[in-house]
Formats: C-alpha cells, sequence, structure tokens
C-alpha cells in the first residue's frame, strides 16, 4: 500500500508517518528529511536549499522529484511508501503519478490531516526533536524528558528546526494554502482522499488513519 499523508506543517505527517513506519513496516520518504540531510552533509544541493528552506519558501520541483525518483529506484518497500512532504505542488503530484506507473506500483490512499492554524502555530514553536532518533517532543504536551535523554532512544541530542520559528511558519502555511492545498480537490477529485481531524490525540489520530487505510 503506496499513501500520502497531505497537510499543512504541525499537522504531524511525521508523527504519524513513524508510527505506521513501525506497525506496518512501511518506508518512510520525507522529502523534508532528505533535504535537511542533504544540508547537514554540505552536499551542492544541500547549500542551494538552505537558505530557501530557512525562510520557508519550497525548493523547485526538479529538486524534490529528483529526490523521490532516486529513492524509489534504491529501496525496497515491500510494506509500501508513506510520501511525508511530498507531493507539494500540483507538478509534483502528477510526476508521483508518472513514477508510480513506472514502477508497475498505484497510489492508494491520500490521507488529508486536518489542523487550524492556531493550533499549527502553538505546536510548531512548542516542537523539537531527538536528534539522533527523530523522536518529536513538544513542550507543553510531550516534554523532553528531565533527565536530559530522549525516551525512545536515550539519545541527548535534543534539536530544534531553524525554521520552526514565527515568521518562517508564517511563509510555510502560505506556501501551503498557495501551492499545495489545491492537492486537495486533486485527490479527491481521483477518488483517493480521506481527511482525518489531526487536532485529537496523538492515539486517536492513528486510529482514524488505520479506519481510512481499510
Ligand atoms: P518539512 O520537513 O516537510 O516541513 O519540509 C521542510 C522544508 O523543506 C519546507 O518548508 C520546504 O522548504 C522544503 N520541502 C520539503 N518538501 C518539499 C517539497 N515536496 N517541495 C518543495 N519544498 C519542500
Amino acid at each position: 500500500m503506496n499513501i500520502i499523508l497531505l497537510g499543512p506543517p504541525g499537522a504531524g505527517k511525521g508523527t504519524q508517518a513513524r508510527k505506521l513506519v513501525d506497525e506496518r513496516g512501511m518506508v518512510q520518504l520525507s522529502t523534508g528529511d532528505m533535504l535537511r540531510a542533504a544540508r547537514t552533509s554540505g552536499t551542492d544541493m544541500g547549500k542551494k536549499v538552505a537558505a530557501v528552506m530557512d525562510a520557508g519558501n519550497l525548493v523547485t520541483d526538479e529538486i524534490v522529484i529528483g529526490l523521490i525518483r532516486e529513492q524509489l529506484s534504491s529501496d525496497n518497500a515491500p510494506g509500501g511508501y508513506i510520501f511525508d512532504g511530498f507531493p507539494r505542488t500540483l507538478a509534483q503530484a502528477d510526476a508521483l503519478g508518472n513514477l508510480l506507473v513506472e514502477m508497475g506500483e498505484t497510489l492508494d490512499r491520500v490521507i488529508e490531516m486536518q489542523v487550524d492554524d492556531e493550533a499549527l502555530v502553538a505546536r510548531i514553536t512548542a516542537r523539537s526533536t531527538c536528534g539522533d532518533c527523530g523522536e518529536v517532543y513538544n513542550d507543553q504536551t510531550k516534554p523532553w524528558p528531565a533527565d536530559g535523554k530522549c525516551s525512545n532512544c536515550g539519545g541527548t541530542n535534543q534539536t530544534r528546526r531553524a525554521d520552526d520559528n514565527e515568521d518562517s511558519l508564517k511563509t510555510r502555511l502560505m506556501a501551503y494554502y498557495k501551492q499545495t492545498s489545491p492537492l486537495v480537490g486533486y485527490y479527491y477529485a481521483k477518488g483517493d482522499l480521506k481527511s482525518v481531524n489531526g487536532l485529537a490525540s496523538m492515539d486517536e489520530v492513528a486510529a482514524s488513519i488505520t479506519k481510512a487505510l481499510g
């Protein structure tokens, strides 16, 4: 089963993708993670996209489609793929459709995670992650453990994303509404879309996604 998690920044796509990876053996393809890895390793592409990402704008379709193409040709995912943060434009959605056809694969479900804007701002500005395993924390609802160690892996590398601040978030939200939200209609028209309430608790959202996957 190949699925897309669609939703604005802070909707919980990464958190739910990690659950699906653990529970169903699916492979998570997050273009945001791939771009951050390119920055950390200092590749030419990583340097090129750094300022665009920090400001909260979208990097070019060419770059992200290239990243996804590379992953799809090298990965083996019997449990299926979770596309997390991709596609974000209509051109990316078309490209993904073509890539899947080339591979003889199908897109089985698009899960839209609905969250209101105020909740997004609160979530994003309180967010931190474990730099070692990716576990997501929230200063209010799931604070980084007092002993300084990640509850999942024991690592001590608490990190905050450079673009998790109010200014970048405004740009990211605008990019979502202008460039990505048309995909809701696009996939609805194709008959692939299911929407879930992303404001519920993590386990309730997971249960809604399980139901939506059938
Ligand atoms: P994310 O981790 O999904 O929130 O992505 C972080 C940033 O990476 C975004 O704000 C964009 O600058 C860039 N990015 C990630 N995925 C895409 C994509 N599919 N298309 C364009 N830019 C992307």
